[in-house]
C-alpha cells in the first residue's frame, strides 16, 4: 500500500509489516474483548525525506482519551530523568525577566512540577484528561486539547511566547507533525527552543527493537529525517544528545534557522547514520528479516518448553508486548498470564492477544519455570529485583536483540 510522507508528501516506501494489531495501550475488559479495534501495524520510509513512518494509523481519539494508562511517573529513573530535564532549562534557557515554557503531552506532569515548583510560568497542553488531571494535582497548568497550530496560535494569544517548547515521547505520536511544528513558528521567541525527546530509529535497527513499533509511534526518528523536517519549517537541528530513557533515545533540539551554532554532536550523529547508511532500503529490509528470525526463534523456545509441560509467565505488560503477542501469534497457550505492577492494567486483558494481566505477587506463587520478559528496557532492574526467581531455578526468556533463554 502507498502512503504519502506526512512531513513532505514524499513517497512511502513500506519496509515491515506487524500483521493485524490492536491499540498498544488498549488494555481491556472480557467484555470490551469482542468489538476491539484492529489496523494493519506496517512501516515504510519516505524516499524524498527520509523519514520513517506508519503507513496506516489509528484516529487519535481512540488512542488518547480520558483512560490513558501510561503514566510518565511510574519508574523512579524516569521521575528523575524529567526533574534534570526541569532544572537543565531553569539554568539555560528561562533565565530572562519572565520566561514561559509549554510541554506538549505533560502527561502527569511529571517535568512541569519541577517547573511550577520554581515559580515560573508553564503550560501544560495534554488531551488525556486522566492524567492532565494528574498533573493538575500536582500544580501544573493543564489546557486539555491537541497541539497543532490553531491550539498554539491561542496560547500565544493569551500568555504570548514561549522559550521552550518541550516534549517527550509525545511528537513522535503526532500524525499531523506538519501542524506542530507550523505552531512551534507561531508559539516559540526568536531565540527560543524546540526540544523533544524521542525514541530512536539507529536504536531500533541496531537493537532489533520491532516492539517499538506500535499504534502510537506514527513516526520513528532519525537525525537526518529530524534535520530534514527542521529545515523544512524554517528551524534549525542545534543539537541531538543520546539518552538512554525507554532503551535509547534521542533528545533533539530545533532554534530558528541561524539563531544558534549547532553542536559538533549533530554532524557527528549524522556521519554515524550515513556510515551505518541506516535509512537506505537494505539496512530496512535486512532489519525486517532480522525480526522475523526472532519470531521464529522465540515461538520454538516457547512451544518446546510449553511441550515439556514447563509453566510461563510474561513479565511486564508494556505497550510493546502488544506488538510482540499479536505479531508472534502468542496466546494463553504459550503464556498464560502475565504479570504488571501497574494497578489499571490488572485484571484486564493485553489488547489483541488477550493474555490476562494479574498484580506481581502472582510471579512468586509459586514461580513459574521460565518468564518471558516484555520490559526488557528495564532487565537489569527486573532481574536484581527477583533474584529469588534464579535462585529458585526459574529462567528469563528475552527477545531482543535476539532470543536468549538465561
Ligand atoms: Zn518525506
Amino acid at each position: 500500500m502507498k502512503t504519502d510522507c506526512r512531513v513532505c508528501g514524499g513517497k512511502v516506501r513500506e519496509f515491515v509489516d506487524l500483521g493485524r494489531q490492536p491499540t498498544a495501550n488498549g488494555f481491556l475488559t472480557p467484555e470490551e474483548a469482542e468489538r476491539e479495534f484492529f489496523f494493519r501495524l506496517a512501516v515504510g520510509v519516505c524516499e524524498r525525506c527520509a523519514m520513517v513512518q506508519l503507513i496506516e494509523e489509528v484516529p487519535q481519539e481512540l488512542r488518547y482519551h480520558g483512560a490513558y494508562r501510561y503514566h510518565a511517573s511510574g519508574s523512579a529513573g524516569h521521575r528523575q530523568h524529567f526533574e534534570q530535564n526541569a532544572l537543565r532549562f531553569l539554568e539555560t534557557e528561562l533565565t530572562g525577566p519572565d520566561p514561559f515554557v509549554v510541554e506538549i503531552g505533560c502527561n502527569d506532569g511529571v517535568m512541569l512540577s519541577a517547573i511550577a515548583e520554581a515559580g515560573v510560568r508553564h503550560l501544560g497542553v495534554e488531551p488525556s484528561t486522566n492524567v492532565a488531571e494528574l498533573a493538575r494535582a500536582k500544580g501544573v497548568n493543564v489546557l486539555t486539547r491537541f497541539f497543532d497550530e490553531g491550539t498554539a496560535a491561542d496560547v500565544r494569544a493569551e500568555h504570548g511566547s514561549a522559550d521552550v517548547v518541550f516534549g517527550a515521547n509525545t511528537i513522535c505520536h503526532i500524525s499531523h507533525i506538519d501542524s506542530v511544528l507550523r505552531g512551534v513558528d507561531e508559539l516559540l521567541s526568536p531565540g527560543g527552543v524546540f526540544v523533544f525527546e524521542e525514541p530512536y530509529l539507529g536504536t531500533i535497527v541496531e537493537r532489533t527493537a520491532f516492539d517499538q513499533i506500535y499504534d502510537e509511534h506514527v513516526f520513528y526518528f532519525s537525525v537526518t529525517s529530524v534535520r530534514a523536517m527542521a529545515e523544512r519549517f524554517g528551524f534549525e537541528l542545534v543539537n541531538a544528545e543520546r539518552i538512554p530513557l525507554h532503551g535509547g533515545e534521542i533528545r533533539y533540539t530545533l532554534a530558528r534557522a541561524g539563531a544558534r551554532v549547532p553542536a559538533p554532536a549533530v554532524g557527528a550523529l549524522l556521519a554515524d547514520e550515513n556510515a551505518r547508511r541506516l535509512s537506505e532500503p537494505e539496512t530496512l529490509e535486512r532489519f525486517r528479516r532480522t525480526v522475523e528470525g526472532v519470531k521464529d526463534e522465540l515461538l520454538t523456545v516457547l512451544r518446546e518448553v510449553r511441550a515439556e509441560g514447563r509453566s510461563v509467565v510474561g513479565y511486564g505488560a508494556p505497550g510493546k508486548a502488544t506488538t510482540v503477542t499479536n505479531y508472534f501469534g502468542i496466546g494463553t497457550d504459550l503464556v498464560p498470564f502475565v504479570v504488571d505492577s501497574t494497578p489499571s492494567k490488572q485484571g484486564l486483558l493485553v489488547p489483541g492477544s488477550h493474555l490476562p494481566v494479574r498484580a506481581p505477587h502472582a510471579f512468586s506463587d509459586p514461580y513459574p519455570d521460565y518468564a518471558l520478559l516484555f520490559a526488557w528496557n528495564h532487565a537489569e532492574e527486573i532481574m536484581a529485583k527477583e533474584q529469588e526467581f534464579q535462585d529458585a531455578g526459574g529462567r528469563w526468556i528475552l527477545y531482543a536483540p535476539e532470543v536468549r533463554v538465561i
